[in-house]
Order: C-alpha cells, then structure tokens, then sequence
C-alpha cells in the first residue's frame, strides 16, 4: 500500500456495500440516474457512460444532452426526458455545455459525479461531488504539471479532495479514492487492457447508478472503481477490451459478488 491511511478495498467489502433491491422495491425506490454527457464530437462518450448507468444497479436512468438519438437508438431502456433524479453524471465526453450541466446539477442538491470537461469548472462548495479526473485531468485543476500529479499521486489526490471538499477518484494503473479528511482507498482489480478509450465513461455512469442506489459519495466512487475493474478483468480474460465491453460485464461481475 502506498501509505498510511490507505486501505485495499476487497471482494467481500465491495459485495457488503453494493446496493440489493428488496421485496417492496420499485424503479423509484432503486434510484434514478441523470446522465448529462456527450457532445457531436463525441456521442459515443453519452452511450457509454449510458450502458453502465443502465447496467441494474439503479431502477432507471434518463439522459439529457445532445446525443439523445444515439442513446435512444443503443439503450430502449433510457428515458429521454427532464425529471427527478437521485443523483447526476456530469461532463463525459466533451460535453460542449459542461459548465452548465453541472451548474444545473448543483441546482438541483443531489450528489453529481462530475468527468472530463466539466471538471475544470468544480469550486468548492455545498454539494456531495464525485470527481473523476485522470492524472492530466487532476493537474489541471491542481494548476501543476502533469508529471509532478504522477509522481505524488496519493498527496495530489489528497489535495484536490480537502480544497474542493469532494471524493476524488485519481483514474490511472491503481484507482485512488480519496476523501476530503484525507482517508484513501485504492481499488487494484482492473488490467493494462482497460487503458482505451471510453473507458473513463463508462466509470462514470457507474458510480452515478451507485449515488442513485443511495451509496455515500465515498461507497459509491470505491465500489464503482473496483467493479469497474473487475468488470474489465472479467471481459478481457487476458486479452484485448473495448470499452462497450467492460460495460456490458459489470452486471455477471456484481452477479459473482453477490453469489
Ligand atoms: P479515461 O482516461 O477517462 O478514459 O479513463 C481511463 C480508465 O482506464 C480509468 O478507469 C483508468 O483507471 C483505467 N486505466 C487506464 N490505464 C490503466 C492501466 N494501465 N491499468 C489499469 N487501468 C487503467
Ligand atoms: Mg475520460
């Protein structure tokens, strides 16, 4: 472990945390997620983020942004309209009005995972905020250079998590997970193959289906984190992954924590 105050989350932790339907249970009871991502250069980034927030974890997931038709046309499932939500993703994929997205996700005082180009626009503030940057993505908001994030990741992590008051999930080889009074946990289950594009998008919807579930901003970007990865572990059995496929394993991969 790289230091102090660190923990491994494991298996049986993770299975313990992750949020099981009971018997009284309805699509509203379960959790809805808000997914504002994508943009007309990057529509995919909506659709993949979209197939993780669609994976079960949560009880429904609606989408507003400019590649409706492209997630309408991959998930039926996805509701294409303004309503509640219990939680919002924010930012994947280029999202050309991420500054407003996540103002509006602030608006509406529910807990925001927040990626990609929005994540530059995050000030400290009220709101429960789960920000995924990777190491380029940490140290510009950091104002540093991006090698000085590589070789002191747990302290830029740290950092970002006390100034912003947000759980930060440092994206790279080893997830860290840090939260503002300095607690860090690392998830290790994902593979080199998980290195391709998308795949930031699809932990995105993933930790925003966790928020919805009613995880804590902290459960949520942990256990994501690490079902994420283990989810690529899963699909990639030791070969090549695309990131629709990482998405696609996480529901046989929860199935195999719960059983
Ligand atoms: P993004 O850069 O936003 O597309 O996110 C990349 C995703 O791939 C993150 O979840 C990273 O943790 C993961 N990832 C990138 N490189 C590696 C690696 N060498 N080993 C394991 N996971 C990786
Ligand atoms: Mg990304």
């Amino acid at each position: 472990l790289p230091g102090p105050d660190v923990e491994a989350l494991q298996p049986d932790d993770v299975a313990a945390l992750l949020p099981r339907p009971d018997e009284a249970a309805h699509k509203y009871t379960r959790g809805v997620v808000g997914v504002r991502a994508g943009s007309a250069t990057y529509p995919g980034a909506a659709v993949l983020c979209t197939s993780a927030a669609v994976s079960g974890l949560a009880g429904m997931v609606r989408y507003l942004g400019s590649a409706a038709d492209a997630v309408r046309a991959r998930h039926p499932e996805v509701v294409v309209a303004e309503g509640r939500v219990q939680a919002w993703v924010v930012g994947s994929g280029g999202d050309a009005d991420a500054e407003q997205a996540l103002a509006d996700a602030l608006a509406d005082g529910v807990p925001t995972v927040v990626d990609a180009d929005a994540l530059q626009h995050v000030r400290r503030g009220p709101g429960d905020l789960v920000l995924t940057p990777h190491a380029g993505e940490l140290a510009r908001m950091l104002g540093v250079e991006r090698a000085e994030v590589e070789t002191d990741q747990l302290g830029s992590a740290r950092r970002a998590a006390r100034e912003l008051d947000a759980v930060v999930v440092l994206k790279g080889r080893h997830t860290l997970v840090a939260r503002p009074d300095g607690a860090v946990r690392v998830t290790t289950s994902g593979v080199p193959w998980l290195a391709v594009a998308g795949a930031g998008d699809v932990l995105a919807g993933m930790v925003g289906s966790l928020l919805a579930a009613g995880l804590d901003p902290w459960d949520a970007a942990s256990v994501g984190s690490w079902v994420h990865g283990a989810a690529a572990a899963l699909a990639s059995a030791g070969g090549p992954l695309s990131a629709s496929r990482v998405a696609d394993a996480i529901p046989e991969t929860v199935r195999r924590l719960l059983t």
